[in-house]
């Protein structure tokens, strides 16, 4: 079985798009072949333009931020993406900062996330704060791309064995699939699992293995 991918690249360095390209080689090797439409950090002007059309949709120009409701919204009805096959799934990296409208009630969003919409599966990552005075984190970046793209591919279904719920499934191992923390917090434990080589917990892997890999 291949995993269809649907990449919208907004930014404009390629620095995201490259760590994007190593993450999804990781994950292809849990859940099988994973095939995108465009290959992570290269060039690509249809997806970029497809994200700069986005994201001018959805930002609010008073916040200077992006409000990912709206984006949401505006990915699903995007004529590329309905010409794009119903199993694909999108992963769109955006350089503006995200928050959520949250029914009126704004909060800032930080990273984006993982969404289902109108029978999608969506990953959207703001790369905003991932750069400190101008300089990429990439090892921050991974932790929370491989992060979201475990929920994409269900690593912490509901009812697990070692989950708990707090903003969405959460594993309680040692393991990336904890919920992730903000700001520094964050940071930090994403360079600590990268030095100590923790991703997936073997109960995350084995979950995703189960669900994608049946014979
Ligand atoms: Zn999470
Ligand atoms: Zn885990």
């Amino acid at each position: 079985m291949t995993h269809e991918v649907v990449l919208l690249d907004g930014c404009k360095g390629f620095a995201p798009g490259q760590v994007l390209y190593s993450v999804l080689n990781h994950m292809a090797g849990i859940v099988g072949t994973i095939h995108s439409d465009k290959t992570a950090g290269q060039v690509d002007m249809e997806g970029y333009n497809v994200a700069r059309s986005l994201v001018g949709q959805s930002v609010n120009s008073q916040r200077g931020q992006v409000e990912i409701e709206a984006l949401i919204g505006n990915i699903v009805k995007h004529p590329f993406v309905q010409s794009r096959g119903r199993d694909a799934r999108i992963i769109m990296l955006i350089p503006e900062d995200l928050y959520a409208h949250n029914s009126g009630r704004p909060t800032s969003w930080v990273h984006g996330g993982h969404f289902t919409h109108d029978g999608r599966d969506i990953v959207v990552i703001s790369t905003n704060r991932f750069y400190n005075s101008g300089v990429f984190d990439p090892v921050h970046f991974k932790y929370v791309m491989t992060h979201e793209l475990g929920h994409m591919y269900g690593a912490t279904p509901k009812g697990r064995k070692n989950t708990y719920e707090l903003l969405g499934v959460h594993c309680a191992n040692d393991c990336i699939m904890q919920q992730s923390r903000e700001g520094d917090g964050a940071k930090r434990r994403a360079h600590e699992l990268h030095k100590n080589g923790i991703t997936f917990c073997d109960h995350c892997k084995h979950e995703m293995v189960r669900l994608h890999r049946r014979p």
